[in-house]
This record gives structure tokens, sequence and C-alpha cells, in this order.
């Protein structure tokens, strides 16, 4: 039986080369010291066309604008309540507290749905479909991000945010400056975390000298921190706010522990299992993230 302990080496299994098609359901080989192997793999993708294939889809549509711009309006509002309970109570102490612990702990957020979505489901996945592919989409072609307008990038995550946040400041009855403080916060990192990650797919050169100075201390994940997300073996540096967890993450073993326990549990192996896996490999035609990070 295998312990699953931080701080240990987990056991290795055996990265297994996939087909990686819609309904693969390979049974694994055998192996004496292997977990057991009856159990179907159902943690498949399907893999579509670039999305430079189709300009059209890289540019923001009036709908995507409106999304953001309601996303933008619910993380204002929660700001602005805070700001206005603050001013009341005298003391911007425990919102400013609350803001920060919003931005830390939505950092940890962005690494395990990350890691859920890059390792599990697929296009047919409910709710979370569109998004996995779009993942998967982003490990073979990680260059279009930094192609995509700004609401393209972003709707899918504002219209979340419009719907969590919009319904808690609507009915909140609490004037709450730190509250508000908190869940304006983690709205907002919510939301521009794809533009983080888009600017972690920047060149240098090109992006604004204040991202390039952010990135630099941290407080927005780093280049080369996200390039090694892009690279074999594909399996660490989820966190795309600032990154601050995932050296802890990574050390720690984390996500290969739930990936252990989610395969003796329920037989799924994660994606980041097969080495040879083409959702994860970047395909040329494009600029690559490393040299994006030079
Ligand atoms: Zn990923
Ligand atoms: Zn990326």
């Amino acid at each position: 039986m295998y312990t699953l302990t931080p701080h240990s080496h987990l056991p290795t299994l055996p990265r297994l080369p996939r087909t990686c098609r819609a309904t693969a359901t390979s049974p694994a080989r055998t192996s004496t010291a292997d977990p057991p192997r009856h159990l179907p793999i159902t943690a498949t993708t399907t893999i579509t066309t670039p999305a430079t294939a189709n300009g059209s889809s890289l540019h923001s549509t009036w709908a995507h604008r409106a999304w953001v711009a309601s996303g933008f309006a619910s993380v204002l509002s929660s700001l602005a309540k805070s700001v206005s309970a603050a001013v009341d109570s005298g003391s911007a102490f425990d919102p400013l507290l609350a803001a920060f612990l919003g931005y830390i702990l939505t950092d940890l957020g962005t690494g395990f749905y990350h890691w859920a979505i890059d390792n599990y489901g697929g296009p047919s996945t409910p709710i979370f479909g569109r998004q996995i592919e779009a993942f998967q989409g982003h490990h073979r072609w990680p260059w279009t991000i930094t192609q995509r307008e700004f609401a393209n990038n972003l709707h899918a995550l504002a219209r979340a945010v419009t719907f969590a946040v919009m319904p808690i400041e609507f009915f909140a009855t609490a004037n709450d400056a730190a509250v508000h403080a908190f869940v304006g916060a983690c709205a907002g990192c919510v939301m521009m975390s794809q533009q983080f990650h888009a600017w972690a797919h920047g060149t240098k050169s090109r992006l604004p000298p204040v991202v390039v100075a952010l990135q630099d201390v941290g407080v927005l994940v780093s280049r080369a921190e996200h390039a090694a997300h892009h690279r074999p073996p594909y399996n660490s540096n989820y966190c795309i706010v600032s990154g601050v967890w995932n050296g802890l993450l990574d050390e720690w073993k984390v996500f290969e522990a739930m990936e252990m326990m989610v395969f003796f549990r329920f037989g799924v192996r994660p994606r980041s299992w097969s080495e040879l896996e083409l959702e994860w490999k970047e395909e040329s035609g494009g600029v690559s993230s490393e040299s994006h990070n030079c």
C-alpha cells in the first residue's frame, strides 16, 4: 500500500502513452508493482484546431465585452461598499487585510482549479467542458493566448464572477468593510487571472514595464515560473495569479498526492501521468512560450 505523505517521494506510476482521442478507454498494462489496472482511463480530451485557424475566435464580441463590463461592475461594487463601510467605521486595517487574504487565497484557488481541469474531464464534461477543452488547446498552442483580445480572454471568468458576486452584493445586509473587500479582491483576481496568465506568456520587451516589474517582484505570476508549467513533466506551477503557492504545492507534491488519491479511489488517471500526451505538447507554428520568456 502506498503512503501519501507530504515531503516524501510518492511512488512513481508508469506514464502511459495514450492515443488521446475522444473516447479512449485504454486498458493499462499489467505489472505486479502497478496499482490496479482493470479500471478504465476516463480522463480524455478531444483536441480541436488552434484558435489561430479561425482568426475571429481571438477577437472580442459585444457579448464578451458586456460580460467583462458586468464582471468589473460586480468587483467595483464590492470594493466601493468596502471603502464606504471603512470610512464609516474609521478603520482601513481590516478591509486591507481581508483584500490581501483574498488575493493570496485566490492564487491558491486558481492552482487547484487549473490542476483539476488540466487533468480530468473532457469537452463533454458538464459545465466545465469548454474550459477543459480550452486549456488543453492552450497547452498545444500556448502562444495564441497573447493574441486574444482582452474581453475574449476574460469573458468566461467575468460571467462566473457576475453570477457569483452580484447576488452576494445584492442580498448582503451586513455592511462589513472586510467582507466586501474580501469578496471584491477574490472576484477581481479570479476575473483577471486569465490576463495575468496571458502576460506570463508575453515577451518582456512587449509587455508594459509596470507588468514586468510586478512579475519580477512576485505580485503577478512570473514568465519563467509559468513557462515551467508548459515543460515536462507538465505537472507543476498551476497557480496563475501571483504564483506564490507554486513552490510550496510542488515541493510538498500536493497535486501528486491528490492524483494518487483520485486514482486509488476512482481509478481515473490524470493527464499529467502520460508523458507522451499530445494534449500537453506544444505544437510548432507559433512563437513558443519559452522564447516568449527569454
Ligand atoms: Zn495548464
Ligand atoms: Zn499557459
